[in-house]
């Protein structure tokens, strides 16, 4: 097996007189600054005049802009939005990088893609929790982590590995677990697990669901906490114990239709599907298109969001969701944490 990392395999004191930058105050920026901060670690935030410099500000970090930030450290870690990153690298990274110091991502997008060609002169990894990063920030204050892939691209210091663990650690993730990857899987893996199984997936299993109940007459709330809402109890399940805790959970007919009727919608024909999506992946056509999306300011992305937030199960929801106060609380511990 894969070795996994813990926190007994990491020498933090890797870190010791280092300065580590975080770009972005965001999802993955905010955990990754208050984690690090409170592991001991020396942190500036890097990030430009608005909300998320005035929140990392109360929240008791150094801020400053990004040139400068970047100008005073060691470790360099990139969590602005992917998208956004090739262009805050050639504007405000880039110049300010020297030689011996390390530049890290959370995701290998742009390095796979060629998107970002770093100088030949400093590290290049990157700490990929494999987790949401509201997340991040709550399993470390509560003692636990977010695993994470660690990933060397260039290794000039001859440290890179061991300032890969020793963040991954401070974030908390060696608590959970560390794997080494490589760039190129790491991206690849991360774009295909979000789409075709942890958000696109999942979000067209939902819809599909609602939609037949929804057409065959039963009423929308119903089919709301057939398939939307019970999912969270039934991941949750899987989350703890696996697949096989959650059919030892379910009732037998509940597994009985589980066995015979989940393969008939999840079928073979899926799989095809999954293998074109997992293509476009691997020859670059996929982040071609996201890219150009981009630049000419996202009209396909625009125009689904909003058929999509029109959607009767989100209309359904919301008055549900209304009802459950505790459900909207952490809807609103997650917004506050910068989780889209
Ligand atoms: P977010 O969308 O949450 O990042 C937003 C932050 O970036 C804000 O602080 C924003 O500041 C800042 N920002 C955006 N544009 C600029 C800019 N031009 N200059 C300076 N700051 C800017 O990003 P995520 O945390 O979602 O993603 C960060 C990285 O982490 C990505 O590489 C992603 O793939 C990876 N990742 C994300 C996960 C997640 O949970 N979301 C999971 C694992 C990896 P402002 O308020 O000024 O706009
Ligand atoms: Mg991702
Ligand atoms: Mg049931």
């Amino acid at each position: 097996m894969t070795k996994v990392y813990y926190n007994g395999d990491v020498n933090e004191k890797v870190l010791n007189g280092k300065k580590v930058a975080v770009l972005g105050y965001g999802s993955q920026g905010h955990a990754h600054a208050l984690n690090l901060k409170e592991s001991g670690v020396d942190v500036v935030v890097g990030v430009r005049k608005g909300k998320s410099f005035e929140k990392a500000q109360q929240d008791g970090l150094a801020v400053t802009s990004v040139r400068e930030a970047v100008e005073q450290a060691d470790i360099v870690m990139v969590l602005v939005p992917d998208e956004r990153q090739k262009e805050l690298y050639e504007k405000e990274i880039k110049d300010g990088l020297k030689p011996g110091n390390a530049l890290v991502f959370a995701h290998g997008f742009n390095i796979h893609f060629n998107q970002i060609v770093p100088p030949a002169d400093v590290d290049v990894f990157l700490v990929a929790p494999k987790g949401p990063g509201h997340l991040v920030r709550r399993t470390y204050v509560e003692g636990a982590g977010v695993p994470a892939l660690i990933a060397v691209e260039q290794n000039v210091t001859g440290e890179a590995k061991e300032l890969a663990l020793a963040y991954a650690k401070a974030i908390g993730s060696a608590r959970a677990g560390v794997l080494e990857t490589t760039f190129k899987e790491e991206t690849e893996t991360d774009l295909f697990g979000e789409q075709a199984v942890l958000c696109g997936g999942l979000s067209s299993l939902v819809k599909a669901g609602f939609e037949t109940l929804v057409e065959a007459g039963y009423r929308p709330e119903v089919a709301y906490f057939e398939c939307l809402h019970e999912l969270k109890l039934i991941v949750d399940l899987m989350y703890e114990g696996g697949l096989s805790y959650m059919r030892y959970s379910i009732s037998d007919t509940a597994q009985w239709g589980d066995f015979t009727s989940g393969p008939r919608v999840i079928d073979e024909h899926v799989k095809e599907n999954m293998k074109a999506v997992l293509e476009d992946i691997q020859s670059g056509k996929f982040a071609k298109e996201w890219i150009l999306e981009n630049k000419v300011n996202r009209p396909q992305f625009t125009a689904i969001n909003k058929r999509e937030q029109e959607h009767q199960i989100e209309k359904v929801g919301e008055v549900l969701r209304e009802m459950m106060p505790f459900v909207k609380q952490n809807k609103k511990e997650a917004v506050v944490a910068g989780e889209k």
